[in-house]
């Protein structure tokens, strides 16, 4: 990251808002500004911001100054030319597809996603933007799907919650060959882990809510350009903004549509509190990955948890491909005890990990996903999506790792069978 700067990937967070410009008093952290509307001296101000030909902010319904100095960052950690922020991460998924696609066309994404997501791209599919849910852990199964009218691929960088991870080098290669948008989702690594950029995606998501954010105490999304897609040559973007360079085409109408016309926008009270959690992504993600690591070693050494799935384990299918993408597998992992075991009890007995649906929270969050957040879906369609009934998903924080690992551990040897 910090191309052009040099410096490291915390440094730069930590100063972005100080070197982007003389704050107020001196300030350390960019202001929380609050106004909705910007004066200016002249109307012929007020029209050139208006239109693009100064830089300003008119309303903060589509631009923000504290909002603005989240996206700096943003675009800093992921390597991109420029960050769009909405008010969560279902909002920035949903203003790609809004503003991007168009009735008629079809777009790919993995089967292995975030439900919300799920439910979101079938909503779409009611409007006419076609989808087709592929096993995107083989480049195979997506190059099989890919029709003449498919401008989108969507995938996660680790799903949630079996983390298989995308076979992301072939599907940005295959992307790049055809023509197609490739979309990131990166809230699973978050930009310490893994920059969706060197494998070519063109649009990266976060939902800033989880780990960049990592408090759990506001909501946010991101969509990031990586620069690497010819806006020029997509045929969806309207001819106003034609005149942004190449590499801004998209980001100007994710923000006249997702944000002034649709409204989906960040609160400036929100991003403040994310950009204060982002200083210490890098710190508090090291920590809580080694722990993750060494709950699913504990847990696979016990006699009734039958399977779990971390990347850093050595079984897991796309344990080698981890290894050579991401900086650490992730702090999230999930596990099956023996059936016969009450699994709300083994949750209950739990002291320190909460029961709650969370993800990246500092607190180490612990919930039973088929009763809960694929509730909806049925067992029929849990099933082919490979989500037994006695699946334990936990989100590991950055509690003192042996605190964690006894509360496990007492609640394991509490087990029947
Ligand atoms: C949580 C999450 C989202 C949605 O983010 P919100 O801010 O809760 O709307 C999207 N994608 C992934 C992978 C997530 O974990």
């Amino acid at each position: 990251m910090a191309e052009g700067h040099g410096r490291g990937f915390t440094t730069e967070i930590l100063h972005s808002d100080r070197l982007g410009g003389p704050i107020e008093h001196g300030a350390l952290h960019k202001p929380v500004h609050g106004s909705v509307a910007y004066g200016f001296d002249t109307a012929e101000m007020l029209a050139a911001v208006f239109q693009g030909t100064e830089k300003g902010f008119s309303y903060s319904r589509s631009g923000n100054p504290t909002v603005e100095a989240l996206e700096t960052k943003i675009t800093a950690m992921e390597g991109g030319v420029g960050t769009v922020a909405f008010a969560t991460g279902m909002a920035a998924i949903g203003s790609i597809l809004f503003s991007l696609l168009r009735k008629g066309d079809h777009f790919l994404s993995s089967s292995f996603l975030f439900g919300n997501t799920n439910s979101l791209f079938q909503s779409f599919a009611g409007q006419g933007i076609d989808v087709s849910f592929v096993d995107a852990t083989a480049v195979d199964a997506v190059e099989a799907a890919l029709r003449p009218e498919t401008r989108m691929v969507f995938v996660e960088t680790i799903a949630n919650p079996r983390t298989q991870i995308a076979d992301l080098e072939a599907i940005g290669a295959l992307c790049a060959e055809r023509g197609i948008v490739f979309v990131v989702d990166n809230t699973m690594t978050s930009p310490w882990l893994f920059q969706p950029k060197a494998v070519g995606a063109h649009l990266v998501v976060n939902a800033l809510t989880k780990y960049i954010g990592g408090h759990g105490a506001a909501l946010g999304g991101s969509v990031t350009d990586t620069g690497l897609f010819p806006w020029d040559r997509y045929p969806h973007i309207f001819d106003a903004y034609r005149s942004a360079t190449p590499a801004r085409q998209a980001l100007t109408q994710l923000r006249k549509k997702g944000l002034r016309d649709f409204g989906a926008s960040l609160a400036p009270e929100a991003a403040h509190t994310l950009a204060l959690g982002a200083e210490t992504l890098a710190l508090r993600l090291d920590r809580a990955c080694a722990t993750a690591a060494a709950l699913a070693a504990l847990l696979q050494a016990h006699p009734a948890v039958q399977r779990v799935y971390h990347p850093s384990l050595p079984d897991h299918p796309q344990h080698d491909r981890a290894a050579k993408l991401f900086r650490h597998p992730g702090a999230l992992l999930s596990f099956e005890l023996d059936p016969r075991e009450d699994l709300f009890a083994f949750c209950n007995r739990l002291t320190l990990a909460v029961n709650s649906t969370n993800l990246g929270d500092n607190r180490t969050l612990i919930i039973p996903v088929a009763h809960t957040i694929y509730f909806e879906m049925g067992a029929e369609r849990r099933a082919a999506m490979g989500i037994s009934e006695g699946l334990l998903r936990v989100s590991v924080g950055i509690e003192d790792q042996a605190d964690l690992l006894n509360d496990f551990a007492a609640s394991l040897a509490a087990l029947k069978f």
